[in-house]
């Protein structure tokens, strides 16, 4: 599939993401409070929304040169 991305995350990184992503789900949902995430947290989330920027073809920053 041409439009198909993969991205492989360890286990942590996984766990951070799910997390997050049913978080924010219950908080839009449900008005439920969110977590404020460890600094270990955000720093594996946001290698995966570089990583992801990356794959979709966009700058992780505005001096991303990566692309
Ligand atoms: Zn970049």
């Amino acid at each position: 599939m041409d439009s198909e991305i993969v991205l492989r995350l360890d286990r942590k990184t996984a766990e951070d993401l799910y997390g997050t992503l049913y978080e924010v789900g219950e908080h839009i949902a449900a008005g439920a409070p969110m977590t404020p995430p460890t600094h270990d947290e955000v720093e594996r989330l946001a290698q995966v929304l570089r990583d992801l920027a990356h794959s979709l073809g966009r700058r992780c920053n505005p001096y991303c040169d990566h692309v």
